[in-house]
């Protein structure tokens, strides 16, 4: 799946709408962080020397308000924190350790050369790498690239999703319901999903199970996404049209079938370089292969440096194992005296919606015989939320 996926083109966006997108070149510091020698504490810029010496104070250089004047011999100049070291002056000595006089202070302690001083380019130098490519951007990474000069930052193009969800049965969010109909639970679901994983989702389309309809769908969302997100209609039952749809549409099928509980009839595909998901309709099926396939797909697109399987945890009770598929078990993760533990949340039926809630992670439990039993060690698999 991933083979198939090719990152998307770049463009520029101003900080301002930087957040959550995914860095797309090495972010390099236009100039030293500090750009200048400043003090680290409020106090009076002077050259070092041992305790005992009598200054007179000549000026002050504050925050946004460097002084001009050049230092000199038995001379000290005010200083606020962060504001510019004066030429000539080698360290700063706090208030607290002089003492003040009419015009002249009284240094009550030894100065060292660069005490309280922060050299320019301490924190990053001029050139050097601050962030790299792939980086999804949070708060901590706009202040750092900020502090480095960066205005506008060059990030992945958001990939554009289409989630299409079959079914006669589904209604829209809060529409009385007729005997038979559910609520179309999926479509927000995951259109919140695929926002979540940097993508530019479209609100979620209803095709009704016949033919004509899917096929009519599916070439609309192929036309006018990068990634299509089927949800239901791709088993093996007599109302199942995605499959011949697609077939019909040209999308090649990479897999169908896939050795996960809950996920078996999980379909991928491929139109040049659209990616095509068919996702089980059951909600938890459906939210769980899309943590596993779309969110991966989505990420790498994007070129986001992200690992799916990214912690190890004990298992909190014992799980029945399935004998020949790998069960993704929703859990809530909890520390005891410092070992991560994942306790099953709840029923884990592929259609009991409420054992998302809640939930940190997947659990992935091997195929195989008998039990897991609690204590074993199991692979997480995050969740996007
Ligand atoms: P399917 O994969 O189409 O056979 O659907 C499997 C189960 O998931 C059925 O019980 C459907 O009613 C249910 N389902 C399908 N699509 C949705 C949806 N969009 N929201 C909630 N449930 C759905
Ligand atoms: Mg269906």
């Amino acid at each position: 799946m991933l083979a198939a996926t090719r990152e998307l083109g770049s463009e520029r966006v101003a900080i301002a709408d930087a957040l959550d997108r995914v860095l797309a070149a090495d972010l390099q510091a236009a100039g030293d962080v500090p750009p200048f020698p400043s003090s680290a504490m409020d106090g009076y810029a002077v050259k070092d020397g041992p305790a005992g010496q009598e200054l007179t104070v000549v000026g002050e250089s504050r925050a946004g308000a460097p002084s001009d004047l050049q230092l000199e011999d038995r001379q000290a100049i005010r200083i606020s924190t962060g504001a510019a070291v004066p030429p000539g002056a080698t360290a700063v000595i706090p208030q607290e350790r002089v003492e003040v006089r009419d015009g002249t202070i009284r240094t009550e302690a030894e100065v060292s050369p660069g005490d309280h001083v922060r050299p320019a380019g301490e924190v990053v130098g001029s050139g050097m790498t601050v962030l790299v490519s792939g980086t999804t951007i949070g708060p901590a990474e706009l202040g750092a690239a900020v502090a480095a000069g960066a205005g506008d930052l060059l990030v992945a193009g958001r990939p554009r999703v289409q989630i299409l969800c079959t079914g006669d049965e589904l209604r829209a969010p809060g529409e009385p319901l007729r005997p038979g109909e559910i609520h179309n639970s999926n479509g927000p679901m995951l259109t919140g999903l695929a926002a979540h994983c940097g993508a530019s989702a479209a609100p979620a389309a209803l095709l009704p199970d016949d033919r004509a309809s899917t096929e009519a769908g599916l070439e609309a969302a192929l036309q006018a996404a990068d990634v299509v997100i089927v949800s239901g209609g791709v088993s093996v039952g007599p109302h199942d049209h995605v499959k011949p749809a697609l077939a019909k549409l040209d999308v090649r099928e990479v897999f169908w079938g896939v050795a996960l509980q809950p996920g078996k009839p999980t379909w991928f595909g491929t139109r040049e370089h659209k990616l095509v998901f068919g996702l089980p309709g059951n909600p938890v099926s459906a939210a769980v292969t899309f943590a596993l396939f779309a969110a991966p797909a989505l990420w790498a697109l994007q070129g986001r440096a992200e690992r799916t399987l990214d912690r190890r945890a004990v298992l909190g009770a014992a799980v029945p194992r399935n004998p020949r598929r790998e069960q993704a078990l929703r859990v809530r993760l909890e520390d005891r005296d410092g070992t991560t533990v994942a306790i099953p949340n709840g029923p884990q039926g592929s259609h009991v919606i409420t054992s998302l809630l809640g939930a940190d992670a997947l659990a992935m439990i091997p195929a195989g015989e008998g039990t897991l039993e609690a204590g074993t060690r199991v692979v997480l698999t995050r969740l996007p939320r």
